[in-house]
């Protein structure tokens, strides 16, 4: 709710039934890379042609609300395993599930004990490069397929290791499709929008199959099975990314911060996260980092929030709000 230029409340539904609450402060937007732009949208804030072509009143014409969207892209590599000591055994066991369940319960130790990313490391795609574009994960299990249940573990010992390539020039957007509040929105990544997205992933599969020839890990591997011996060239390395590389599910940038109509970096907010033009409304969440850490963003975005707050309070106590 948005009166003469000031957040006043929000209208929402509860148990279907609609509602309002009015903020005697301010209003906080935290509904995440995609909920954030899609409720700034809906409420008028946004590509004002957007907007218009959805039958929306522009409240405040914000091009940069939904654009910007970044996230990290990786591949995953799979090994079958020399040896039967891999998380695959467990899966696929009742008996050994049971056991560890119960070392688990007594001893709070075992594969259970474990949060499922044993090793990591990063690395540069190109020695050029001044600091580390990837990331490695190792996890000592492996899978064939993911279906509507999950991913279907192996029937023998495997692992795995992802390259994650954390410095993409690739980005997409989040714009609404519908002025329905229920209907999702239009999520557009554009991964491997430019060659160097493709270069860094490709460094990153022969890096991590390097890896595996080394005297530590050799001794444990039997063969690679994902992508597979056949996969040499870049051409084939391409197509293998292009056909099995996913989101790590690390999106940012579609409420980027910045200040107010910098020329080429258009933003939503300021360096206190108030929303250009519109009074008394703050985005907090990943939707504001201006371009995606490399590393991961559960932890700059726990950041955002407790820095929000802060900032909050602060501005509150100085009477500002
Ligand atoms: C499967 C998965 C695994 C991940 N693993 C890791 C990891 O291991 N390490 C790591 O650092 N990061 C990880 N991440 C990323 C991390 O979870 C996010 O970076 C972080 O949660 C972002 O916080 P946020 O507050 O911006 O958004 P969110 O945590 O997404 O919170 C947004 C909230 O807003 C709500 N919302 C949205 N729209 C509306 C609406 N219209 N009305 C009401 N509520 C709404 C959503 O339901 C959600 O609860 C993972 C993400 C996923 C999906």
């Amino acid at each position: 709710m948005i009166e003469n230029g000031q957040a006043t409340g929000v209208s929402y539904l509860h148990d279907g039934t609609p509602s309002t609450a009015r903020a005697r402060a301010e209003v906080v937007v935290s509904g995440g890379v995609y909920g954030s732009p899609q409720l700034l949208q809906l409420s008028g804030i946004g590509p004002g042609e957007l907007l218009q072509d959805l039958g929306i009143e522009t409240v405040h014409d914000l091009p940069a609300v939904g654009k910007h969207l970044q996230d990290h892209f990786f591949v995953r590599l799979a090994w079958r395993c020399a040896k039967p000591i891999t998380m695959n055994e467990l899966a696929n066991s009742l008996p050994r599930q049971v056991m560890a369940m119960a070392r688990y319960v007594l001893f709070k130790s075992g594969p259970l004990a474990a949060n499922g990313v044993t090793a990591g490391a990063f690395a540069r795609s190109d020695p050029r490069l001044e600091r580390p574009d990837l990331q490695f994960n190792f996890t000592p299990w492996s899978y064939a397929a993911r279906d509507r249940t999950g991913a279907v573990p192996h029937k023998f010992p495997g692992f795995s290791l992802s390259a994650v390539h954390l410095r993409p020039d690739a980005r997409g957007t989040v714009h609404l499709k519908s002025p329905d509040p229920l209907a999702p929105p239009a999520i557009r990544f554009n991964f491997l929008q430019t060659p160097y997205d493709l270069q860094a992933l490709t460094a990153g599969m022969r890096l991590a199959r390097a890896f595996t020839r080394q005297s530590a890990l050799a001794p444990y591997v039997t063969e690679e099975i994902v992508p597979g011996p056949n996969i040499n060239t870049d051409a084939e390395f391409a197509a293998s990314i292009r056909q099995t590389a996913s989101s790590n599910l690390h999106p940012v940038g579609t409420c980027r911060m910045g200040p107010a109509g910098n020329p080429g970096g258009d933003t939503v907010v300021d360096a206190r996260l108030r929303v250009h033009g519109i009074g008394r409304l703050r985005v907090a969440d990943a939707a504001i980092m201006p371009t995606v850490p490399a590393g991961n963003t559960n932890a700059p975005s726990i950041m955002i929030g407790e820095k929000a707050a802060d900032m909050m309070l602060a501005a509150a106590r100085a009477g500002a709000i």
